[in-house]
């Protein structure tokens, strides 16, 4: 049944541009949920066409104590976007320019809505790159990667896109805008505000520019695709690989069960046999990757790679990573339930993480695959579960708890990458020490006092 507007919808409407609200249902139900299980009806969206109405929509829901929530493309991984309190979802999507590109200050100025990839493209053309490359990099908006702080294979070189912001505009919850940061490459003037915002998960502020480091695109890359006979052969490659100093641009493992989603859905001929695979890239000069290329084969032979390929250029990389970028489809492609924990532990515990997800799975009889960014310790931790099963559920409840349990016994955390949101909710107090759970009620108190932004996540 159609939910009626809420009173308040035609005054937002009156406060705010022609066209920018919308309660038609379509709209909301298209406004509930991301890539999780979570989803709630917001009760209007405001699709901003700029900063100001960003800031009015807030301005407004701030005397009204109105929930607000952005959301970026909605591909977030735990429920970060979700209005779990209903109210105003901002839509970032008509927020979708790349405002400058300027080659000799390394520095892109983007709206909040401008899809990575495009970024990518964009700035390839000048000769340079934006490094961080979330797997929905085609998809996913510039604005919710810097809320997320969002991950990637290249990450193991590059960093994170916190690495790459150099400033922020941000629209606070009582409507004022913000500048944080600038467009230097270095800047110590003040607190590190940007690092507030990036990350905060829609929490203290809506960002409504992004200014972003630009670095020179590497002249060249090569790609090393190699199979072992078990996932502890592949982690030590790992970090033989890291400990060369060839410089690794990504170092991606998958495990067995992993591989044999893929065969089934790809064919034994795309898939190498084996019960482990390596995927690495290195990027450089053409001289520099063809020794590193060279070094990584020997090392991979060194620790039992049964099979080793190599590639070099964008083409040939391109065709190794192509199985890489199948693992996730290839899970889903099982018909069984995909729990994707995004946990990571420090590097010497790789090995110890493989074991351990064995051994969740022969103690619960559940599947556990394992693949992803190895290099960092982000170990995509997927719980294989059929839900159709009586106890699954239950079985699968205490499947994470062991497992985030062990996570933090070993010094990891219960998120690399996708934040905490409404998935991790539940984890949360045991990851943060009470201490640091106070300091972050203190600083979204401070910012957001009557806490209509993004409420019902791990803040409460
Ligand atoms: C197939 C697939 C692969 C993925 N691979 C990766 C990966 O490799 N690495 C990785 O890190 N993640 C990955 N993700 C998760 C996800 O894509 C990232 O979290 C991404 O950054 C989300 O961007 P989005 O635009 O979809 O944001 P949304 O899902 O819309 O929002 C995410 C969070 O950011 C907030 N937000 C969005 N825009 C703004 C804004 N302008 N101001 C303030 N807050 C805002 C939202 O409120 C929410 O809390 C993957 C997801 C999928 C579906």
């Amino acid at each position: 049944m159609a939910k009626t507007a809420p009173h308040w919808s035609a005054a937002l409407a009156k406060a705010l541009p022609r066209d920018t609200v919308s309660t038609a249902p379509t709209t909301l139900a298209a406004h509930a949920g991301d890539s999780w299980f979570a989803s709630h009806l917001p009760e209007a969206v405001v699709f901003a066409d700029c900063a100001a109405t960003v800031a009015a929509t807030l301005r407004f829901a701030s005397a009204k104590g109105i929930p607000v929530t952005a959301r970026g493309a909605g591909k977030g991984y735990v429920g970060g976007c979700v209005p779990a309190c209903g109210g105003i979802v901002v839509s970032t999507e008509r927020l979708n320019r790349i405002v400058e590109i300027h080659k000799a200050d390394g520095v892109a100025v983007v709206q909040p809505g401008v899809i990575t990839g495009q970024l990518q493209e964009a700035v390839r053309k000048l000769g340079l790159f934006y490094p961080p490359d979330p797997a929905s990099l085609k998809d996913n908006f510039l604005g919710g990667n810097v809320s997320t702080n969002a991950g990637g294979p290249r990450c193991l070189k590059y960093g994170v896109t916190r690495n790459y912001v150099l400033g922020l505009q941000v629209a606070l919850a009582d409507g004022s805008l913000v500048r944080v940061g600038g467009r230097t490459h270095k800047n110590k003037t003040g607190f590190d505000l940007v690092g507030i915002f990036a990350g905060s998960e829609g929490m203290l502020g809506i960002i409504t520019e992004i200014t972003l480091k630009l670095i020179a695109h590497p002249p060249t890359r090569s790609a090393i695709s190699a199979v072992f006979n078990s996932p502890r052969q592949a982690a030590k490659a790992v970090q033989s690989l890291i400990l060369s100093g060839i410089g690794v641009a990504a170092l991606e493992v998958a495990d067995s069960f992993t591989l044999a989603a893929a065969r089934a859905r790809l064919g034994d001929s795309v898939v190498p046999k084996g019960k482990a695979h390596l995927l690495s890239e290195i990027d450089g000069t053409e001289t520099a990757v063809a020794d590193a290329i060279e070094t990584a084969e020997a090392i991979v032979a060194e620790h039992g790679a049964t099979h080793i390929t190599s590639a070099h250029g964008d083409a040939g990389c391109e065709k190794l990573w192509s199985l890489r970028r199948e693992f996730s489809a290839s899970l889903k492609a099982t018909g069984l339930t995909k729990l994707n924990e995004d946990i990571t532990v420090p590097r010497s515990r790789l090995v110890d993480m493989f074991t351990f997800g064995a051994t969740l799975q022969k103690k619960h009889g559940i599947a556990v695959a394992c693949f992803g960014h190895a290099g960092d310790g982000n170990i995509h931790t997927n719980i294989m579960a059929d839900f159709t099963q009586p106890g699954v559920k239950k079985t699968t409840d205490i499947m994470l708890d062991e497992l985030f349990d062990q996570v933090l016994a070993w010094g990891g955390t219960i998120s690399g990458e996708h934040g905490i949101g409404i998935a991790k909710k539940k984890w949360w107090p045991r990851a943060a020490s009470p201490e640091l759970r106070t300091l972050h009620a203190t600083v979204k108190n401070a910012l957001d006092p009557q806490g209509i932004l993004n409420p019902g996540k791990f803040l409460g």
